[in-house]
């Protein structure tokens, strides 16, 4: 079997789910994705040629010959992995049809046939929906939108994450009463085990958004939004926090000694990702697990981090960290410091059936994140799967040729980006 052509497609959904399929000369052809990002498809495209005659099952070596083919344009992280990423699932899938075996059993087969999903979960009923560049944006497919584009407030024309964020609006403070209704729904009626909030949300005591400090009205005002989750699923699920790198060291570690007494299953991000000693000082002041690892990139990205114990669990994304097997990876050396693997996830259907054989194939596997809940078609994108992907907080890890789903191109094509290729269109 020989590669013939490498196509994209991105879905405007919550985020930009950006699509590969590899072709073959002998009519299969493998579906992948990766993490949205600027430019992501053009990039993902212009590794078509060196990837054109190629045998396809030569999964890690087409991997290399893509890495260092781009190793100028960022040989250690960056977009480029994305791109990579996402043409890597494809090739498992293309490979793993070829011998009619589930990806896991490439991956070296089941831990466990089911994956404990955790939700990732909004206390507000606004739209959650971001471009590229972590800009709030209303796809066509919000009610209400049609034809014309929802105005967008000023304040959410300011990234969310990270430093710098939008000022504060009154509109936009959370209260522990709002997350506590939204924590009981996602344990008690969709029956989920495992959850995650923002908690780096504006406050009435936020002062300046910009300098990566906590006030103590805002440390208690977030302890009192964690105090109301963990009130309201009691002891039925376990919870976790994210502050997507806004803190310095000493006020993430007085944030971390006020989230104590409730038992994070993790605090995720509380300073940005690429100074590891001083994730370290926060993750050795505090009994609070420290998660992190979206931004990390392939097993490389993760080294220091896991051998100065600067994270207790590691969360690379496999749509952008370098792919399935780097996940697998990833996964082996965390294990060899007992630390536990939760992927980060936002993707489609597409990616996170792909996530979950890597989850399924490692021992120390914790939970999958799903970022899907505000996409009405989340489910619908997806074929194969007989009723929802996602049931009572797990995937069923699918068991037939390949990924074990494919894109519904029908459902696809209604929710495309304008402007951006679709396959072979
Ligand atoms: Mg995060």
């Amino acid at each position: 079997m020989r590669i013939t052509a490498v196509r994209t497609a991105v879905v405007e959904a919550n985020y930009d789910w950006t699509f590969v399929r590899v072709y073959s000369d002998e009519g299969l052809t493998g579906i992948g994705e990766s993490f949205g990002a600027p430019g992501l498809s053009s990039i993902i495209r212009q590794f078509e040629p060196l990837l054109v005659g190629e045998d396809p099952s030569n999964v890690d070596a087409l991997w290399a010959k893509m890495r260092w083919a781009a190793s100028g344009a960022g040989s250690q992280a960056g977009i480029v992995y994305n791109a990579i990423s996402g043409i890597e699932a494809a090739l498992w899938d293309l490979t793993a049809q070829s011998l009619g075996v589930p990806i896991h059993k490439l991956l070296g087969g089941m831990f466990r046939d089911r994956v404990r999903i955790y939700a990732d979960c909004h206390a507000g009923e606004a739209l959650e929906a971001l471009d590229p560049l972590m800009m709030a944006r209303a796809p066509k497919w919000v009610e209400g939108a049609g034809d014309e584009p929802v105005a967008i407030t000023s304040a959410a024309r300011h990234p969310v994450h990270g430093r710098a964020y939008g000022p504060a609006s009154t509109a936009d403070i959370f209260t522990p009463e709002q997350y506590a209704t939204r924590a009981r729904q996602v344990v008690d009626e969709l029956g989920f085990t495992a959850l995650k909030f923002d908690l780096d949300v504006p406050t009435a005591y936020t002062l300046d958004t910009h300098s990566g400090t906590l006030p103590h009205g805002e440390i208690k005002y977030m302890a009192s939004l964690v105090q109301a989750v963990r009130e309201a699923v009691e002891d039925r699920a376990d919870i976790a926090f994210d502050c997507h790198w806004r803190y310095n060291v000493s006020d993430a570690q007085r944030l971390c000694y006020e989230l104590e007494p409730y038992g994070l299953m993790w605090l995720e991000d509380p300073v940005p990702p690429e100074n590891v000693a001083a994730m370290r000082r926060v993750a050795e002041s505090t009994k609070t697990p420290i998660c992190s690892g979206e931004n990390l990139y392939m097993r490389y990205g993760f080294r220091e981090a896991l051998e100065t114990g600067a994270l207790d669990i590691a969360a690379p994304d496999l749509q952008k960290t370098g792919g399935l097997l780097e996940g697998r990876r990833i996964a082996d050396l965390a294990d060899t410091h007992y630390t536990a693997l939760a992927p980060h996830c936002i993707a489609s259907p597409i990616g996170t059936i792909g996530a979950a054989h890597v989850c399924a194939a490692v021992p120390n596997f914790l939970a999958l994140e799903w970022h899907g809940m505000s996409v009405p078609f989340w489910d619908e994108i997806a074929t194969g799967f007989e009723g929802p992907v996602i049931e009572a907080g797990y995937i069923t890890v699918p068991t037939g040729p390949g990924l074990g789903v494919d894109l519904d191109e029908e459902v696809a094509r209604r929710y495309a980006k304008p402007g951006e290729p679709f396959f072979e269109d």
